[in-house]
């Protein structure tokens, strides 16, 4: 009995760049380059293991799992929820770059989720979170996906490239990014570093290519378990020093951005 072949028409081979078929422990191009497929149905997608140190740390499991855990408090609904509103009715399939453990796509409107992030713990929890999202171990800056396949693509917190998102949406198909604010979790930033500062400052408006920009803020007030949390899902943990004990009541500013693929 032949195997059954699922047809994506969204993966492409990150060797040769045609099209990946699904197999039940595979994923294979027409030119013989094949990828395991884990039990869960995720597959790893990156190849020759020589990426700059920058692009391939991602999050730690720890961090996921802080993450996972200060989700579940709701503290960041209102952000999900302008991701969605920004992102409207999705007719096809949507690609969420750098997915993290998962929250934003479980609240994202459409029927056909992919899902990529450059750390396989990432990847596990958004495929055990979501049975029916097609997710894959790739860099952000590199995406396994073939050409104008993608009715929409966004990113929350993180890293992406928009020649990227270009290629790959659908023309008239929409992007979505969800990046800091002037004063995001400034409560929480280490006061006396200029130059860790500026270069926030600097990163803190809207990305030049958006056609429409949102800013949302509020204030969370947070048990210390939930403060600790947040504190260790964002980069500020590398920043501080990693005993300090953060404070509970932290300003999030953030700003949902919207464009249009030509
Ligand atoms: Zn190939």
């Amino acid at each position: 009995m032949a195997e059954h072949i699922e047809e994506s028409a969204v993966f492409s081979c990150p060797h040769c760049s045609t099209e990946l078929k699904l197999a039940q422990h595979e994923a294979h191009c027409v030119n013989g380059h094949s990828f395991d497929r884990s039990r869960e149905g995720y597959i790893n997608l990156i190849v020759g293991g020589r990426l700059p140190t920058a692009t391939t740390s991602g999050d730690t499991p720890e961090s996921l799992l802080a993450r996972r855990r200060f989700f579940a408090t709701h503290s960041y609904m209102p952000i999900a929820t302008a991701l969605k509103e920004s992102l409207g009715v999705i007719d096809g399939p949507v690609l969420d770059v750098g997915c993290g453990e998962g929250f934003y796509l479980t609240h994202i409107d459409a029927t056909e989720k992919y899902a990529i992030d450059i750390a396989k713990k990432a990847v596990q929890l958004t495929n055990k979170l979501i049975p029916t999202a097609r997710c894959a171990v790739a860099s952000a800056f590199r995406l396994p996906i073939m050409n104008h396949s993608c009715a929409a693509v966004f990113s929350v917190f993180s890293p992406h490239s928009f020649e990227e998102f270009q290629r790959v949406l659908q023309p008239g198909g929409t992007w979505v990014t969800v990046t800091p604010g002037p004063h995001h979790l400034q409560q929480m930033r280490p006061q006396r570093d200029q130059s860790i500062l500026e270069r926030e400052e600097r990163r803190s408006e809207p990305p030049v290519q958006a056609q429409h920009a949102k800013r949302i803020q509020f204030d969370l007030d947070l048990s210390i378990e939930a403060a600790r949390d947040l504190f260790s899902m964002t980069p500020l943990v590398w920043q501080t020093a990693a005993n300090a004990t953060p404070t509970t009541h932290v300003s999030v500013d953030v700003w949902v951005s919207r464009g249009t693929a030509s």
